[in-house]
């Protein structure tokens, strides 16, 4: 009888070690992440599982439902209508039979809502992202990106084998000295247009100088952007009085401002039929719920129309970043609903946002590797459904944490 284990159970065992050394090193850096059970919500507030078998309400100040439509009548209307004639699921991928009327429809109001030929749906803003890297540049192409880029761009490129190159966070002049780094092979510059985890602008005037000097293609990940800014919502290319000529490829999420699921990718004909035929994470996968595809048109609708809610979440953060700045919090630059505030070690920003909880407020502690180490944040997100007095109430909150939590938890 050998005594060795076959080697692939070896292989099983050291694996299983290295995971749970990982896990220990999380639990010892403050690194360890865990998920709540959200058990009811309605509209700002959210029923939140303790874990011992309770739960408490809090207001959520981090989601992403900037405009509150997620749980707008029309919207859950549009999907229930939608599901009760057509089904729950997508039932193929868009090329087999899946591609639905309520899928053209959105996708024909985004175009047209956002100043382009085409739209195409994908599944989601990490799918539109890993798409449109992959099925535009191969080995010999260069991707130039913002540092603080979302994760699925920068694996985007990765997965595409391309080069990549990044810059400065909103360094206009480094993505220009990158663009210029390697002649020859097609060349992407891309940037999120709103920093998920910052909350500042691209400085896409700038860049779309930069791409048009050198050629390249300038694309927008306007994913905390649609919605939320420019005229009637259009993001952050129109607020920047910018059009498909600057950015000719622009990725927009359904699951952010407008309350949903999915994104889709704008574009002229030309690089949108070039999508739907070749993208892997299109061509393989099931079509969203056509349900899903109206519940979204509804919502681009009332995003389009009522001001009110921009005008509100604006009041909002107005006056967020005043009352903050009265009690002497530390904020980053920022003038969209992300607003976060600065912690440095992740035991403070574990600290702070677990006296947050007990206070009613729900914000999330961002840790690396989501932040670069040293700037762990608590990052705060407003929406329309919150009221000013609330938001008073949070900023109180914050500074009482603040006060509470000191530098004493600083590691
Ligand atoms: C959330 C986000 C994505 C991913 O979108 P999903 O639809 O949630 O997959 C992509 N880019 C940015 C900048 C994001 O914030």
């Amino acid at each position: 009888m050998p005594t060795a284990r076959p080697p692939e159970l070896k292989q099983r065992a050291d694996l299983r070690a290295r995971i749970d050394q990982a896990r220990t090193r999380r639990d010892a850096e403050g690194l360890r992440r865990i998920r709540r059970v959200v058990v009811r919500r309605d509209g700002a507030g959210c029923e939140v599982a303790d874990g011992d078998g309770g739960s408490r309400w809090v207001l959520d100040f981090c989601g992403n439902d900037y405009l509150g439509l997620s749980q707008q009548f029309a919207v859950v209307n549009a999907l229930q209508d939608t599901a009760a004639r057509e089904g729950v699921g997508g039932i193929a991928s868009h090329l087999v039979c899946g591609h639905h009327a309520a899928h053209a429809a959105l996708e024909s109001e985004l175009a047209e809502w956002l100043g382009y030929e085409r739209a195409v749906l994908l599944g989601s803003g990490f799918a539109a992202n890993l798409a449109v890297v992959q099925s535009l540049l191969g080995e010999d192409d260069l991707c130039v990106q913002d540092r603080l880029n979302h994760a699925s761009l920068v694996d985007a490129a990765r997965l595409a084998g391309c080069r990549l190159r990044r810059y400065p966070h909103a360094d206009a002049e480094g993505a220009l000295r990158q663009l210029k780094s390697m002649p020859g092979g097609a060349a992407l510059l891309a940037t999120d247009g709103v920093f998920s985890m910052d909350g500042d602008l691209a400085p896409l005037r700038k860049l779309a100088i930069a791409a048009r000097l050198q050629g390249a293609l300038l694309y927008v990940d306007d994913a905390h952007g649609v919605g939320v800014h420019g005229p009637q919502g259009r993001g952050t290319v129109a607020a920047a009085g910018l059009s498909s000529a600057d950015v000719p490829l622009q990725m927009v999420t359904l699951g952010k401002a407008l309350g949903g699921h999915g994104a889709a990718v704008v574009g002229d004909a030309a690089w949108i039929d070039h999508l739907v035929e070749t993208a892997r994470p299109y061509l393989y996968t099931t079509a969203l719920p056509p349900a899903q595809a109206a519940a979204s048109l509804a919502a681009v609708r009332l995003a389009r129309r009522e001001d009110w809610r921009r005008d509100k979440l604006a009041g909002l953060v107005a006056r967020f970043r005043e009352g903050a700045g009265r009690h002497g919090l530390d904020l980053m630059a920022s003038s969209t609903p992300i607003q976060p505030l600065l912690c440095g070690s992740n035991a403070r920003a574990l600290a702070m946002a677990l006296a947050l909880e007990q206070a009613g407020f729900w914000v999330a502690a961002i840790r690396p590797p989501t932040v670069p180490e040293g700037r762990a944040r608590l990052r705060i997100t407003l929406g329309a459904l919150h009221e000013p007095i609330q938001v008073d109430a949070l900023v109180e909150a914050l500074a009482r944490a603040r006060d509470r939590v000191g530098d004493e938890a600083a590691a």
